[in-house]
C-alpha cells in the first residue's frame, strides 16, 4: 500500500531535529528519510545514519544521472533526496518524513502533489538566532549564512500546507502529531 510523504522544513536552528525526535519517540511507525549531502559530518554524525556524506564529485554525478527526487544548495553545501530510496520506502508501505529545505520541499510538491508540506516557524527571529548559536555546531561565517537563508525560508514557508510554531517544544510536537494524524485519517 502506498503511503503519504510528509515534508518538514524550517530555518536552520528552529528545532526541526528536536521536534522530529520527540515526534518519532511517540510514533515509532514513522521513519526519517536519509538525505545525501556534501557537508562535512558534525561530531557524532554517522554516514548512512544521519546522512549519506558524498563528495561534490559524487553528488554531481547523481545530479547528472537524474538520481534525485529533489536537491538544493543550502548555505554553501549540496543536499538531496534519492528517488529510488523514497520509491522503495513508499512501496514498502512506510510512513516517511523528509526533513529538507524549503526549495527542495517545493520541488517535491510539484512532482508529488499529495505530499504534505509542514513548515516549522520560530517564535521570533531572536529566538532563532539564540538557538542556532546555542547549538555550538557552526562557526560564525556559517551562522551568518544560515541566518541569511532564514528570511527567504520563512517567505517560502508561507506556500506550505501547514505551519507549526516551535515555541514550547511539547506543544509543537503535539501540533505536528495533530496535523499528521489528521492527514492519515483523510488518506
Ligand atoms: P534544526 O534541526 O532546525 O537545525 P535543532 O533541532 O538542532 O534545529 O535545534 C537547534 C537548537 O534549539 C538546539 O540546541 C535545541 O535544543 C534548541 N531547541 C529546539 N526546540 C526548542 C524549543 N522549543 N525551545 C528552546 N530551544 C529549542
Ligand atoms: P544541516 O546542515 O543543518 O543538517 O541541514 C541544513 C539544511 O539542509 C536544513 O534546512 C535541512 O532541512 C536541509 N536538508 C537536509 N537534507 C536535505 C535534502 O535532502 N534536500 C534538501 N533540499 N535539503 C535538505
Amino acid at each position: 500500500m502506498n503511503k503519504k510523504l510528509y515534508v518538514i522544513s524550517g530555518s536552520s536552528g528552529v528545532g526541526k531535529g528536536t521536534v522530529l525526535k520527540g515526534f518519532m519517540a511517540k510514533n515509532p511507525d514513522f521513519m526519517l528519510s536519509i538525505s545525501c549531502t556534501t557537508r562535512k559530518p558534525r561530531e557524532g554524525e554517522i554516514d548512512g545514519v544521519n546522512y549519506f556524506f558524498l563528495t561534490r564529485e559524487d553528488f554531481q554525478d547523481c545530479i547528472d544521472n537524474d538520481k534525485f527526487l529533489e536537491w538544493a544548495e543550502f548555505a554553501g553545501n549540496f543536499y538531496g533526496t534519492k528517488k529510488k530510496y523514497i520509491k522503495q520506502c513508499l512501496e514498502e508501505g512506510k510512513n516517511i518524513i523528509l526533513e529538507i529545505d524549503t526549495k527542495g520541499a517545493l520541488q517535491v510538491k510539484k512532482q508529488m502533489p499529495e505530499a504534505v508540506l509542514i513548515f516549522i516557524c520560530p517564535p521570533s527571529y531572536e529566538a532563532l538566532e539564540n538557538r542556532l548559536r546555542g547549538r555550538h555546531t557552526e562557526d560564525e561565517e556559517t551562522i551568518q549564512k544560515r541566518l541569511n537563508e532564514a528570511k527567504t525560508e520563512i517567505e517560502r514557508g508561507k506556500q506550505f500546507d501547514y505551519q507549526v510554531v516551535n515555541d514550547n517544544l511539547e506543544i509543537a510536537i503535539e501540533n505536528l502529531e495533530k496535523i499528521i494524524n489528521g492527514e492519515r485519517n483523510n488518506a
